[in-house]
């Protein structure tokens, strides 16, 4: 976008000549789509670009990086749409493509005027600086507090997966895994609890193996972010059952800093179906360890993905998924109904589900999910009933605050005096 600046210079005579000096505005907007990892992607770009002079704009920006996210046929469809919202928006902008869309299909048919890779961020600034004439650096005092969530800070620890289950385009798209060092890791940790943040989101697309590329492992990150004594929490964003092993267990059983919310993607209940997705456990497997887990931790909240529809899923397949999510009462359901991608081996499984059929058997699970969100509510509130819960204020409405539990169990509440409440401190209700 181009402004115009109009300078006024006087002569001794006092004559006054005015001269116009063109210059490029070096502003941007960001629209994101998809996991955590991207959230943290988008973050950072944002982070890097203010350090360049770059100021956000929510619409009519010069710049102009849509994020997008592969994961299933609406997550395109909804990058298409937001692509075309970002054009309507930003008429003038230079449009840059990034996150997992163009990385799976190929950047040909994609009208953007720049297609980048989400990991390299510097370079796409250093490519986007050429089309920006004036480069005033800003002073940023905090760059943190870009981060996507005020209230809690998301860290990428790890990028890519080599796992290929067989409906997941992820590897396609983000490449293998790569993990982060654990210096810098601890050096961004440091910053964000300097900033404010008192809690800590661990991120990745496969974060249980974080390190297996660079001769370390969870363990020994978690040990060492734990050795960091301040008052502030630490909770894993998703978790694979086979990499939750004895010592994360003792860990959590010990440090009350890590929160009590595991996410383990089941994706399906029945060992034929987890076998066709190409998942490394068996259902007796997943039954066996959750059991263990909530033996060492009676309160934890577990919540997990289930897919519904996989090609060759039977009513009786289903009904395993349900029945074991009912059975070990996990905290809450994420439900995706199957969508083949053309890139992985499950789009030539056949016979497929019919979209009525994955339609019901999503509501089903749906349900079920509710009562048990439900239950497992019910069941924190007893535990804690006139004591003091900690949560993370995430939102106020006027004199009501919104705050998040360390079970991912959320609670709207207004303080008995007036306390200065502050968006992203632990605050300790009493229930
Ligand atoms: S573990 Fe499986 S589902 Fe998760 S990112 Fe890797 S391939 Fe995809």
């Amino acid at each position: 976008m181009l402004i115009l600046t109009k300078i006024y210079f006087f002569d001794k005579s006092g004559q006054k000549s005015l001269y116009c000096h063109i210059m490029t505005e070096k502003s941007y907007k960001i629209y994101t789509l998809g996991c955590k990892v991207n959230q943290y992607d988008s973050g950072r770009l944002a982070q890097l670009l203010t350090e360049r002079g770059f100021v956000s704009k929510e619409s009519g920006a010069a710049l102009v990086v849509v994020n997008t996210c592969a994961v299933t046929k609406t997550a395109i469809a909804k990058g298409k749409r937001m692509l075309a919202q970002a054009r309507k928006e930003n008429p003038r902008a230079k449009i840059v493509l990034a996150g997992c869309w163009p990385k799976v299909y190929g950047s040909q048919a994609i009208p953007a005027d720049l297609v980048y890779d989400s990991r390299d961020w510097r370079g796409l600034i250093k490519e986007v600086e050429g089309w920006f004439q004036t480069a005033n650096l800003v002073d940023i005092h905090n760059p943190l507090s870009l981060n996507q969530d005020r209230s809690r800070y998301f860290l990428k620890i790890q990028d890519g997966c080599n796992q290929f289950c067989s409906y997941c385009v992820i590897p396609y798209a983000r490449g293998p895994l790569v993990s982060r060092t654990e210096k810098e890791i601890l050096a961004e940790i440091r910053q964000a609890l300097k900033s404010g943040y008192q809690e800590i989101v661990l991120s990745g697309i496969h974060l249980g193996r974080y390190g297996q590329d660079t001769k370390t492992d969870l363990i020994s990150l978690l040990k060492k972010i734990l050795a960091i004594k301040k008052n502030f929490r630490l909770r894993l964003s998703s978790i694979e059952i086979i990499e939750i092993d004895d010592a994360l267990i003792k860990l959590m059983v010990k440090d009350r800093r890590l929160c009590r919310h595991l996410h383990i993607p089941l994706q399906a209940g029945s060992d034929q179906i987890l076998k066709l997705m190409n998942r490394p456990y068996s259902q007796k497997y997943f039954v066996k360890r959750v059991k263990e887990i909530k033996k060492a931790l009676p309160d934890i909240a577990i919540s997990t993905d289930i897919i519904v529809g996989f090609p060759k899923e039977t009513r009786k397949d289903f009904l395993e998924s349900y029945n074991l999510a009912k059975k070990l009462q996990l905290s809450r359901l994420h439900v995706f109904s199957f969508s083949a991608h053309e890139k992985t081996k499950a789009f030539s499984l056949t016979p497929r589900v019919k979209p009525e059929e994955i339609k019901k058997r999503s509501a089903e699970l749906r349900k079920l999910s509710v009562s048990l969100e439900d239950e497992y509510q019910k069941k924190i509130i007893k535990k804690y009933r006139g004591q003091k819960l900690a949560v993370i204020v995430e939102r106020q409405k006027g004199e009501y605050y919104l705050g998040k539990s360390e079970y991912y169990v959320d609670f709207w509440f207004r303080p008995e005096q007036k306390k200065k409440i502050s968006i992203g401190q632990l605050f300790d209700l009493t229930l």
